[in-house]
């Protein structure tokens, strides 16, 4: 069985993050530095074990695990240790702090 190249596989942890990323970059005074934010992600990826489901999962037990509280805020923790690892010295923090 071939699978079609339009069913590649979602790792929705990513998904997640990205989506726990840009609140926490509305609401706190965080980097915009691209860079930064593809290294934040990733080193918060790093620390988080991957998440993907079968084809016989449904729409809403993926929609649950996107909107789960206790996962946020863990994502949430992870991506605040990486902001300190990337920004705590990188070059655009420095001009936030004045
Ligand atoms: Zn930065």
């Amino acid at each position: 069985m071939i699978l079609e190249s339009g069913d590649k596989l979602k790792n929705y942890m990513e998904i997640l993050v990205d989506q726990v990323y840009s609140e926490v970059k509305e609401k706190y005074d965080i980097c915009k530095s691209k860079k930064c934010e593809n290294d934040i992600k990733a080193i918060t990826l790093n620390s988080l074990p991957p998440m993907y489901f079968l084809s016989s999962t449904s729409e809403g037990e993926k929609k649950a695990f996107l909107l789960d509280r206790q996962q946020r805020i863990t994502v949430l923790t992870k991506i605040t240790e990486a902001v300190d690892i990337v920004c705590g010295k990188c070059e655009y923090k420095e001009k936030n702090e004045g």
